[in-house]
């Protein structure tokens, strides 16, 4: 009794263990069988994908086989090929084998149950195989892989929604069962009905064939969509995908479409794709997962995965296509990452958009940075209306004392002498004379002061001009200076005047240039102490006439030395100033200088001194001169006037 129950149970466990289980350490060895040859790309790309997934586990040692089937496809020499690899491995224990595509799974299939065979009841994975395959039970326990494609009808739909009004297709096949069963697939299915769409099959082994048959193929005027994978006839060689597109494409310039990976970004539309790396990697995991788990018992044949639809960015554009009928989770290639996928028409728009928001912004920016300009401007301006306006109250508050001083003295001076007379006194012609200078000088301050104001007036309105004539400039100052000696000497001050020629002809103003010269030099004078000394000194060159006046006397310093031209602008203020003036002397100076076209530079130091330099062009005119206009001006007077703060 022990001993039958000890052999039910070895029995049953015999029973139950599935003949194929394949223990995990024992899959040592896999034997990979392709349809076709080294050259094709699909195959290479699969088993590139199946070790990747796989590689890590060293275990496993994979045998390549190539059938090439595309060239030889006659029974004879599939026989003959299984001979050959039962004997190469026949003392090769395979733990499984794995087929790419349906002629090598077909061969596979049919030695299974074949004692004899290599292949004789082992593990076959497939891929690549059309899923009319119908495995019997007994089949099914070592039989498992990834079916293809699936109905290639898609690829129809695609040429269809791209191309919505294509009614003739022509499908490029070779001769390999791939193409069998895409033709195959396609003319079974019923979407072509519907649509009303006209297949025209172009199908052979070489370049020239296929390329003979799109030129005198009538019909073909809409979609190609090429399967195919063709020899060149001289040297028997796979065609590459580019060159044979390219030559397509110069016999007939339409939309191409293809089934395959080896066609993408060779000049084709795009398509459905198997995408051979993602098949290869399932199929690695799937030959992992029955190493891992000991067996096939748990799989039946699954539905393809790694197809996807496919388009070039370039030919969708180059063919016109409406990009808004690519399907959605399509893979676009050649698409740069700023490049949008939209129709033509709408790129024009989305250009122009981008045309304008750059315009916009440069707009945007260029009126920020104006606004900032004239933020930065209105400042400035503002900056200068308040210094301008702090001048004029200062003006106004020195012209009352400058007009006040003088008035008070006149009409002193001429009360007292009214005074004296109306007391009938005695007074000796000193004091009259004392008194009468007093109301003289102060009157030539007044008038001074007034033809100031008259001259800037005048600027102001465009009347100030210059009669020019020529004249020896050298004279001209030489005059001014002689005439001021005395005024120097009551100070104490010595007075200089130093040429390197003594004639310079030179077209000027002379009594501009004259109260130019008086008003520097009565300006040394007023602030330079007493025994100082003033140098007038002038002199030429080819260009340029030269006068330089200094003084040793107070100075002026460094942040005052920049407004000294300004309009009203004294250095120092009413009430700390030791001298008296109006502030416009130096202004018109400047102006005077300027219209002769010439410029004036001063430099200066707090107690050391200041030099004035007048630069003139060296110009003098051709026209003969005018009589000079008799005039009854006196230059005693004139530089009695001048001299009148002093
Ligand atoms: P003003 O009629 O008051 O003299 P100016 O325009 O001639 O006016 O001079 C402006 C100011 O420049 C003077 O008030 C004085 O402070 C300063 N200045 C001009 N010349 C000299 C100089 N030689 N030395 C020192 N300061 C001077």
């Amino acid at each position: 009794m022990k001993k039958i129950s000890k052999l039910l149970i070895v029995l049953i466990l015999i029973i139950l263990t599935p003949t194929s289980y394949v223990q995990a350490n024992d899959i040592r060895k896999i034997l990979l069988i392709n349809s076709y040859n080294v050259e094709s790309i699909w195959e290479y790309k699969i088993i590139k994908g199946i070790k990747e997934e796989i590689n890590e586990n060293l275990n496993i040692n994979i045998k390549m086989e190539y059938l090439d089937t595309a060239n030889s496809q006659n029974q004879n020499y599939l026989d003959e090929y299984l001979e050959l690899l039962n004997t190469k491995y026949k003392d090769d224990k395979f733990d499984m084998i794995v087929t790419v595509d349906d002629e090598a799974f077909n061969m596979v299939r049919k030695e299974l149950f074949n004692e004899k065979s290599i292949f004789y009841k082992k593990t076959v994975v497939f891929t690549g195989v059309n899923n009319s395959l119908n495995l019997t039970s007994a089949e099914k326990k070592y039989i498992t892989g990834f079916m293809d494609g699936g109905s290639k009808v898609e690829l129809i739909k695609f040429i269809t929604t791209l191309q919505p009004e294509v009614k003739d297709i022509s499908v490029i096949i070779d001769n390999t069962g791939y193409s069998k069963n895409i033709k195959n697939k396609l003319l079974e299915n019923k979407y072509l009905l519907d649509k009303n769409i006209n297949l025209n099959f172009i199908q052979g082994k070489n370049k020239k064939d296929i390329l003979n048959q799109i030129k005198n193929s009538s019909d073909l005027n809409e979609a190609l969509l090429i399967c195919g994978i063709f020899k060149n006839e001289d040297n028997g060689e796979n065609v590459k995908p580019e060159n044979l597109i390219e030559e397509i494409k110069q016999i007939k310039d339409v939309p191409i479409y293809t089934s395959r990976d080896d066609y993408i970004n060779k000049g084709t539309i795009g398509g459905y794709i198997d995408i051979p790396e993602s098949c290869g990697r399932e199929l690695g995991k799937m030959i992992l997962k029955i190493y891992n788990e000991g067996g096939i018992s748990k799989f039946s044949p699954v539905d393809k995965i790694g197809a996807n639809y496919i388009v070039d960015y370039k030919q969708i554009y180059k063919y016109n296509i409406n990009t808004l009928s690519i399907p959605k989770g399509t893979i676009v290639i050649n698409k740069k990452y700023y490049q949008l996928l939209l129709p033509k028409s709408y790129r024009i728009g989305y250009l122009l958009a981008w045309f304008a928001t750059i315009l916009i912004i440069i707009y945007i920016i260029t009126k920020m940075t104006e606004y900032k300009r004239n933020e930065a401007k209105n400042k400035k301006l503002y900056q200068m209306a308040k210094e301008r306006e702090q001048l004029k109250t200062d003006f106004i508050a020195n012209m009352s004392h400058e007009l006040r001083t003088p008035l008070n003295i006149i009409t002193s001076a001429s009360m007292l002498l009214e005074m004296k007379s109306n007391k009938e006194e005695t007074v000796s012609s000193e004091y009259i004379l004392d008194k009468l200078s007093h109301i003289n000088q102060s009157s030539n301050r007044l008038r001074r002061l007034i033809n100031n104001l008259i001259d800037i007036s005048k600027f102001d309105s465009g009347f100030f001009e210059c009669k020019c004539k020529n004249e020896n400039i050298v004279y001209v100052v030489e005059d001014i200076v002689h005439e001021v000696v005395d005024y120097a000497k009551e100070k104490n001050i010595e007075l200089i005047f130093d040429t390197e020629e003594e004639e310079i002809i030179s077209f000027i103003d002379k009594e501009k240039i004259e109260r130019v010269i008086l008003n520097l030099l009565s300006n040394a004078i007023k602030f330079t102490n007493e025994n100082g000394k003033i140098e007038v000194y002038m002199k030429s060159d080819d260009n340029f006439i030269y006068i330089t006046i200094k003084d040793n006397g107070i100075g002026i310093s460094k942040e005052k030395i920049d407004h000294i031209f300004q309009r009203f602008y004294q250095v120092d203020n009413l009430l700390s100033r030791g001298s008296e003036g109006s502030g416009i002397g130096l202004c018109i100076v400047d102006e005077i200088i300027r219209m002769h076209g010439g410029k004036i530079n001063i430099e200066s130091e707090i107690n050391k001194g200041t030099t004035f330099e007048i630069v003139l062009n060296v110009s003098k005119s051709n026209f003969i001169d005018k009589e000079e206009e008799k005039t009854d001006r006196n230059i005693k007077d004139i530089v009695k006037v001048e001299m009148s703060d002093i």
